[in-house]
């Protein structure tokens, strides 16, 4: 399908005539696509709609920030060969495929996703296998994209087969948006194709209570029963989910669903994508809002990709400072309490 046809696509039915010439001018610089689930869950009638805030694009995309990079999380320096990054010692990421269901407009891929060559050839593949192979020290391989669960079950079940083949390995994770943007693909063939010896998981990007439909729910229980244990992660976002409220019922529901909530993530420096950050100082306030109130099954670890590819960090509260010899601790409700330095160990 040409752009203009697929942005045409995309806008029917969820916005107004007025904005589809925005979106197809945005839809030649970055890639777009809607799920038939998430186009039912916009509605129209509002404009600061968090569903189609993520999915629809926006003129603000040709917005660019001084401090955006075109690969934010700086992959390709740690990429030993097409479709792989090492950047840590004992896990690496293979993206087979760098297309998605569903666009978010704030993807920290934006640059890499939708385009031609969006598949990783069979040779290429291979070379990934072979790296793999050859790097024992390796323990996980985290299979993401673009979207992972868009390729075919048959090809899905080539990768686990050679992945679970491969003895220093422990440990296969996907990490997928399909569960709640076009939940009807978790169907008996991929989970047939996810069948391994290892301990597989699958970590799903969700961002909205709204987006963990009854649709999303049949498909954790499929996940679930096949005895594949279930993670999410979210990113923060300014006008979706930077609400305490709204934080609180995704958080208790994806725990009511069985997924155990395992990143929040700090929007990342992609291009164009400024409306969307939160700023760290709210983000903070946000995850220690949550910390009193919510049990712990639904804490995600707040976390940073610190740009250029020095990794994840977590920036959640610091609760905990030393005062003189001691430590302070704070709690929820911000009151400060003594802790005694161990005598031991606590002393330089
Ligand atoms: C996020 C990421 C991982 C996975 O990190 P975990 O903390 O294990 O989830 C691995 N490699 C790279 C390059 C990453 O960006």
């Amino acid at each position: 399908m040409r752009v203009k046809e697929r942005a045409q696509k995309l806008a029917a039915g969820v916005v107004g005539p007025e904005r589809r010439e925005e979106i197809e001018r945005v839809a030649l610089r970055f890639a777009v696509a809607l799920t038939d689930e998430m186009a039912a869950l916009i509605d129209p009638s509002d404009p600061a709609d968090p569903i189609a805030a993520q999915f629809l694009p926006s003129a603000r995309e040709f917005d660019l920030a001084p401090e955006e990079r075109q690969d934010p999380l700086g992959e390709e320096r740690f990429s030993p060969c097409p479709g792989l990054v090492h950047r840590h010692r004992d896990r690496v990421l293979l993206k087979p495929i760098l297309l998605c269901p569903v666009y978010c407009r704030f993807c920290f891929r934006r640059e890499v996703v939708g385009k031609k060559g969006a598949m990783l050839s069979a040779g290429d593949l291979e070379r990934a296998f072979a790296y793999i192979r050859d790097h024992r020290e390796i323990w996980e391989v985290i299979v993401t994209g673009g979207d992972p669960f868009l390729l075919s079950p048959r090809r899905i079940g080539q990768i686990v087969e050679t992945l679970d083949g491969l003895a220093h390995l422990e440990v296969i994770r996907f990490h997928t948006r399909v569960p709640v943007a076009d939940p009807a693909r978790v169907d008996a063939r991929l989970l047939r194709a996810l069948r391994a010896q290892k301990a597989l998981f699958v970590v799903i990007h969700v961002n909205h209570p709204r987006e963990l439909t009854e649709g999303a729910n049949e498909a954790a229980k499929r996940f679930l029963r096949a005895g594949i244990p279930l993670l999410s992660q979210s990113v923060l976002l300014r006008g979706v989910n930077d609400d305490p409220v709204v934080l609180e019922a995704l958080l208790r529901r994806l725990v009511a669903m069985r997924i155990k909530p395992y990143y929040l993530h700090h929007a990342d420096l992609a291009p164009g994508t400024a409306h969307f950050r939160t700023g760290i100082e709210k983000g903070r306030r946000l995850v220690r809002a949550l910390r009193g109130d919510l049990s712990g099954l639904c804490q995600p670890t707040y976390v940073l990709d610190i740009p250029g590819g020095y990794g994840k960090v977590p920036i959640g509260p610091c609760a905990i400072e030393r005062e003189g010899k001691d430590w302070v601790v704070e709690d929820a409700c911000g009151e400060r309490h003594p802790y005694p330095a161990d005598r031991g160990g606590d002393e330089e």
